[in-house]
């Protein structure tokens, strides 16, 4: 007879997490492992596998005392939560990952989008506690989004639903990854940041980024920004702060869609930053008359970190 026991899976194109985890989201044991390279789907699994049962083995369990394995995983997932169906970082794309661990591991499998997935376990458990409407945004290399409208995740036709880094804040900005043009990924992930500071830097304009990166500006980390702000770098004020206007423009339109409570914003840039961006993002919130009457809404920061996408498997198995 199963327990009351998960185990939540973040599948990640470099690691792969994995806990076991009490029904009320206690983590009871945790493990992680290198996702391997150059390899096919199946070693890919494999790795998953052995990770889930080695963790049920480290909290003293067995895998029938399992009632559920919950998954996040970098792509899109068709909307049962069985199969990837596009994967830019990781070779799965294909590939029947739930019905293959169901299969090896005799338990109820069910997979979704890591950051979907992250952001049902801030619902559950951290920054969105107690609210049925949520937005999750996660600045980074790209810039993730999930929406949890009414109590319910929100998939789409095709899983594809709340890709929110691809809505269109400025229609004559910059091209985006994705042939767009001014999509919010464009203007507010790092790697926006990073071109726009270079570009400034390339102007002639003198930034603390040439001296924290040794010159080095291929890749500007989310800590040097942090430590150019505090020093008051005018470039990266002025390029962080323009970020963190088109975070808020966005959370603007989401808010006009989905009315939630709270926005969400996590990953890197936000947990070295956030001091800097969310009172931007909420002035600008504030600002919209629309809602001077209905209510209010909060952008508050992640609170999960790493742990987000695992609790979040185990909110999606909950659900089975
Ligand atoms: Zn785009």
């Amino acid at each position: 007879m199963a327990k009351d026991l998960f185990v939540g899976v973040d599948i990640g194109g470099t690691k792969i997490a994995a806990a076991l985890v009490s029904g009320r989201g206690k983590i009871l044991a945790r493990g992680k492992e290198t996702t391997p390279r150059g390899v096919g789907p199946k070693r890919i699994v494999k790795a998953v596998e052995a990770l889930i049962k080695a963790v049920v083995a480290e909290g003293g369990y067995r895998l029938k005392d399992v009632r559920g394995v919950g998954i996040g995983a970098p792509g899109l997932v068709d909307p049962e939560g069985r199969k990837i169906l596009a994967a830019p970082n990781i070779k799965l794309a294909g590939f029947p990952v739930v019905a293959w661990l169901e299969k090896r591991l005799g338990a109820d499998v069910v997979m979704g989008n890591d950051v979907n997935v992250g952001v049902m376990g801030e619902q559950w458990l951290g920054a969105g506690k107690g609210a049925q409407n949520v937005v999750g945004l996660f600045p980074g290399t790209g810039v993730g989004g999930g929406v949890i409208a009414d109590g319910r995740l929100l998939l789409g036709a095709h899983g594809a639903a709340a890709e929110l880094g691809h809505i269109v804040v400025d229609p004559k900005g910059p091209l985006c990854g994705c042939g767009n043009r001014g999509c919010l990924e464009a203007l507010a992930s790092r790697t926006a940041i990073e071109r726009d500071i270079r570009a400034a830097i390339a102007k002639g304009q003198r930034s603390v980024v040439s001296e924290l990166t040794n010159g080095k500006l291929g890749v500007i980390k989310s800590k040097v920004l942090a430590k150019a702000l505090k020093r008051k770098d005018a470039v990266v004020t002025r390029v962080m702060r323009s970020a963190a206007e088109a975070l808020g423009a966005a959370c603007v339109d989401l808010r006009h869609v989905f009315d939630p409570e709270r926005i969400i914003l996590g990953g890197g840039v936000i947990e070295a930053c956030g001091d800097f961006i969310l009172p931007i993002v909420q002035k600008r919130i504030d600002r919209d008359p629309f809602f001077k009457k209905v209510g209010a809404c909060e952008a508050v920061p992640s609170q999960l970190g790493d742990d987000a996408v695992i609790l979040g498997g185990v909110a999606l198995t909950k659900r089975l």
